[in-house]
């Protein structure tokens, strides 16, 4: 999945080894898979894209926005992207390739789920791309522990940490992946109850977001996410399903791991308190 991490490695190489390429074809929704979401008709995405000049790359969350000209492509989720300058064959499948005038190309494919939208600048209104947008990402300056305590309103005091801090977009790009080393290095349990945090606590999982997440993104990404390149992420991911029966690097305590809302956690039971 592309996360916060991920995103943000994305689209720091497209920005490197795409932008200035003009587009040449454009194959759209090539093979059909039921849970790739697209803006409007992609078969529209021909006459919108071709001729137009990649001319940059951002990350919003766990989104990777590219213009070409006045238009927008959008990668989101499961969308796994590359990029190719010289390869003799095509993936067979995938739902969005580009086809640039030097004859290298881009190919995005969805697994589970994903989105690959383009579309005419502001024109796309979908509710998790505007929010991506518009909230502070954790490694700015504008999340700071004031933005942080705000987040903390009535409702989430109930909430286990999980679902506090990767659902319902709270903080944008920070999802189930990423949670794991986050809340590891906190010592805190994904089960844990928001509302039993102290404000001790509170600044101590602030940090852990800020330092978490700059290290996965400094080192390319986790290793359990390929590049644009196709190669794993340097970040070595200390829960995950890399690292699931092996000794907790802290305490020797084997890491565990159970399904909990909607998705796969994995904890030290020896390090991480409910
Ligand atoms: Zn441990």
């Amino acid at each position: 999945m592309i996360e916060l991490p991920e995103a943000a490695v994305l689209a720091e190489q497209i920005n490197e080894i795409v932008v200035g390429k003009k587009i040449k074809n454009v194959i759209a929704a090539h093979t059909p898979h039921k849970l790739t979401w697209y803006f409007g008709d992609p078969q529209e995405y021909k006459s919108l894209l071709t001729g137009k000049v990649i001319s940059e790359a951002a990350s919003y969350g766990g989104q990777v926005e590219i213009t070409a000209d006045k238009a927008k492509l959008l990668f989101s989720d499961g969308v796994n992207l590359r990029y190719c300058r010289r390869c003799d064959k095509r993936p067979d499948r995938h739902q969005l390739l580009l086809e640039f005038d030097d004859a290298s190309y881009m190919v995005g494919w969805v697994q589970m789920y994903g989105g690959l939208s383009a579309f005419p600048e502001g024109e796309n209104d979908n509710k998790y791309y505007l929010i991506a947008k518009e909230k502070p990402s954790p490694l700015s300056d504008d999340f700071d522990e004031i933005y942080f305590k705000s987040l903390f309103d009535e409702g989430a005091t109930k909430l286990s940490l999980k679902a506090f801090l990767a659902t319902e977009q709270r903080i944008p790009g920070l999802g189930n992946g990423v949670l794991q080393d986050i809340l590891f290095n906190a010592k805190m349990h994904p089960k844990k109850k928001t509302g039993t945090l102290s404000a001790g606590d509170r600044r101590l999982l602030f940090d852990s977001i800020k330092n978490t997440l700059s290290e996965m993104t400094a080192m390319g990404g986790r290793d359990t996410e390929n590049d644009l390149l196709g190669r794993p992420g340097a970040y070595k991911t200390r829960l995950s399903k890399n690292t699931i029966g092996q000794p907790c690097p802290l305490c020797d305590t084997l890491i565990e791991k159970e399904a909990y809302l909607g998705g796969s956690i994995y904890y030290c039971a020896g390090c991480q308190r409910i």
